[in-house]
């Protein structure tokens, strides 16, 4: 999600690359000739969950990703609400799942996609029923699950370690960690 933006959001001029000196000293970034707008492109924060229900752990698969990927529940943090409102938001609009307490796990890099990553254990209860963009779901004991080498991945992995588990990463990751990455998140 490296954002090409071309115009300008203020005048509607194209934007250019343009040198500018910062606090941090030169720095080139698309900016407008004419009303000095600065194209930031500043890293998005996305949510992600481990859903618990009873005991076991929920990953979903979603419908545009290639191959058999299970992953976490994520979502784009929305204006006007706290990581923690949005993440119960997701969780709901995703799963119809009620989260009843929640706890973060980690905050993750994930650079490939411009996007920061704020990852919550979800303790929830209800009865599961996905929205369209998610295809399956399966319910996994946590000694179980297989995590994978990219952004959510990790949290996953920090998750199990916070409760006495040695995470294991899926095998094709190593051969080919690009593969690994892109299906590996929520590209939205
Ligand atoms: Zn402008």
């Amino acid at each position: 999600m490296t954002q090409a933006f071309k115009f300008c959001p203020l005048c509607a001029t194209e934007l250019a690359w343009v040198t500018q000196a910062e606090d941090g000293g030169d720095k080139s970034r698309l900016r407008c000739p004419a009303c000095d707008f600065t194209h930031w492109n500043n890293p998005t924060p996305v949510l992600a969950a481990v859903i618990e229900i009873d005991g076991r752990i929920l990953l979903a698969r979603n419908a545009a990703w290639p191959g058999k990927m299970y992953a976490l529940i994520t979502g784009f943090m929305e204006a006007g609400e706290t990581p923690q409102e949005g993440i119960a938001r997701e969780i709901a609009e995703e799963t119809a799942l009620t989260t009843d307490a929640l706890n973060l796990i980690g905050v993750y890099d994930f650079q490939r996609m411009n996007q920061i990553i704020i990852a919550y254990h979800a303790v929830c209860h209800g009865e599961v029923h996905l929205s369209p963009e998610l295809v399956d779901f399966r319910m996994y004991a946590p000694e179980d699950l297989k995590c994978w080498p990219a952004g959510t991945g990790y949290a996953l992995a920090d998750w199990l370690r916070s409760r006495g588990h040695t995470p294991q990463f899926v095998e094709w990751a190593r051969r080919d960690e690009s593969a690994a990455t892109s299906s590996s998140t929520d590209s939205e």
